[in-house]
C-alpha cells in the first residue's frame, strides 16, 4: 500500500507533473494513456457518423460504439447490454429518469423520497418533479455517524411513494449505502429504486443486476474515462413503457405527418449523433480498471482513506467527518478550526496538493451538518502513502501559518 497501485507513468498528466499530489479524483479522475490512445485510434481509423452511413467507415464507427456499450455493460454486471443507455453522465442520467419516467408516473398526491446525502444531481431533479406534479418531496435523514437512518427511510416510504432515489456512495462524506436494503424498502411499496452510482462504479466492484435496482446512473470521467460520457442502466420493462427523453434523429422508427413511432432500445433514448469518442474512451477505461481488478482498487484506496482519516484526526484542530460508521472508501472530508476550506485548499495548492473545498454539490447535507463547506481529499489507484503524508504535513503547517 506504500506505493501507488498502478504506475503514475500510465497517466500522462501525472507523469508530466511529478510535483502534484492529485487528491480530487472524486471530482474527476486522471486518464491513462490507453484511454487517450483509444480515442486517437478511433479518430484515425474509424471516425464517421454511426448508424447512418451504408459505407464501411460508418460501420466501423457503429461497431466501435456498440463494442463500448457491451464492454461497459459487462464491467457493470449488466447482462442485457441494450438496457445501458449512454448519456453525458450521472447528471443527465438522473434528469432523464426524472423527466421521462417521472412526468409519466408521478402525479399529485404521490410521494418522492431522497436522502440527505444526495448530490444535487440526485436531489434537484426529483424535488422539481415533485413541485411540478404536486407530489410530496421527503428527505430521509442521517444518523450521527453519517449513515442514512434506515428506519427513518422505511417510515417515509409510504404506499403513495412512487420513487426512492439514493446514492450508492456519498461524494461528500464517503458513506457507502446498503443498496439492497434500500431497494427492498422501495420495492415494498412498488416504488422505483433509483441509485446514483457516480462515486461507486469507479471504486467498487459493482454488479447492477445483483443490486436489484430499477435504475443506476454513473459518470465516465470519474472512472478514468473522458468527460461528457456516462450512462444509466434501466430495467428493460421500464424502458419499454417509458416515453423518450429527447426527440430527434436515430430515436425514431417512423415519422408520420401526424404521429411518430420510436426506435428500439437503447436507440429510443439516444437522440442525435452520439458521443462515440467518449464511449470508445470509456470502453478503454473499463478495460484498464478490469485489468487492475476492482477489488484491488477498492482495497488500495480504502487503505489510503483510512490512513489519511486517522492521521488528520490526530492533528490538533482538525475534525474528520464521519462516513457512515466505517471508512470504506477513499473519500475523507474534514474541517480545520480557524481555516476556511477555500483558504486551506489554496495553501495546499501552493504545495502541489489538489483537494476539493466547498459544499460538494450537497447543500442540503451541509445544512444538516451545520457547515458551509468542508475540505475533501479523495484517493484513487494512482495515489500512495506519500500523498497522505504530504497532505497531513501541509494541513498541519496551514494551521501554524494561520497563527494556531
Ligand atoms: N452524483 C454524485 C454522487 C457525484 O459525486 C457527482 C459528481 O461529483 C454527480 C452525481 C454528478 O456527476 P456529473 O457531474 O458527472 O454528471
Amino acid at each position: 500500500m506504500n506505493g501507488p497501485l498502478v504506475p503514475r507513468s500510465d497517466f500522462p498528466l501525472l507523469a508530466a507533473h511529478p510535483e502534484l499530489s492529485y487528491l480530487d479524483s472524486a471530482a474527476t479522475s486522471q486518464k491513462p494513456a490507453s484511454v487517450m490512445d483509444a480515442i486517437r485510434e478511433y479518430y484515425t481509423n474509424a471516425n464517421a457518423n454511426p448508424h447512418r452511413g451504408a459505407y464501411r467507415l460508418s460501420g466501423a464507427a457503429t461497431d466501435a460504439y456498440a463494442a463500448s456499450r457491451a464492454a461497459v455493460a459487462n464491467f457493470l454486471g449488466v447482462a442485457d447490454s441494450d438496457t445501458m443507455l449512454f448519456t453525458r453522465g450521472t447528471t443527465e442520467s438522473l434528469n432523464l429518469l426524472a423527466t421521462a419516467w417521472g412526468r409519466a408516473n408521478v402525479k399529485a398526491g404521490d410521494r418522492v423520497v431522497v436522502t440527505r446525502l444526495e448530490h444535487h444531481a440526485n436531489f434537484v431533479p426529483w424535488q422539481q418533479l415533485a413541485l411540478e406534479a404536486g407530489a410530496e418531496f421527503r428527505i430521509a435523514e442521517l444518523t450521527a455517524d453519517g449513515a442514512v437512518d434506515m428506519a427513518g427511510l422505511a417510515r417515509l416510504v409510504t404506499p403513495n411513494t412512487k420513487v426512492v432515489a439514493f446514492a450508492h456512495v456519498s461524494n461528500a462524506l464517503g458513506t457507502v449505502n446498503d443498496v439492497p436494503a434500500m431497494v427492498r424498502i422501495a420495492h415494498g411499496v412498488g416504488a422505483l429504486a433509483v441509485c446514483d452510482g457516480a462515486q461507486a462504479v469507479p471504486h467498487l466492484s459493482v454488479s447492477v443486476d445483483a443490486l436489484g435496482v430499477d435504475a443506476y446512473a454513473f459518470s465516465g470521467h470519474k472512472m478514468l474515462g473522458p468527460m461528457g460520457i456516462g450512462g444509466v442502466v434501466v430495467r428493460r420493462a421500464i424502458l419499454e413503457q417509458m416515453p423518450p427523453y429527447q426527440m430527434g434523429g436515430d430515436m425514431i422508427s417512423r415519422v408520420g405527418d401526424e404521429r411518430t413511432t420510436w426506435n428500439v432500445i437503447p436507440h429510443k433514448f439516444e437522440a442525435g449523433t452520439p458521443n462515440v469518442e467518449g464511449a470508445v474512451g470509456l470502453g478503454a477505461a473499463v478495460r484498464y480498471l478490469a485489468g487492475v481488478g476492482m477489488a484491488a482498487v477498492h482495497e488500495h484506496e480504502t487503505g489510503l482513506g483510512a490512513l489519511a482519516a486517522e492521521r488528520l484526526a490526530a492533528l490538533e484542530g482538525v475534525r474528520v467527518l464521519p462516513s457512515g460508521g466505517v471508512r470504506s472508501n477513499g473519500v475523507v472530508s474534514f474541517v480545520v478550526d480557524g481555516v476556511h476550506p477555500h483558504d486551506l485548499s489554496q495553501i495546499l495548492d501552493a504545495e502541489g496538493i489538489c483537494v476539493r473545498a466547498g459544499h460538494h454539490c450537497a447543500q442540503p447535507l451541509m445544512r444538516s451538518l451545520d457547515l458551509a463547506a468542508t475540505t475533501r481529499a479523495s484517493f484513487y489507484l494512482y495515489n500512495d502513502a506519500q500523498d497522505v503524508e504530504r497532505l497531513v504535513t501541509a494541513v498541519g503547517g496551514a494551521r501554524k501559518r494561520m497563527g494556531y
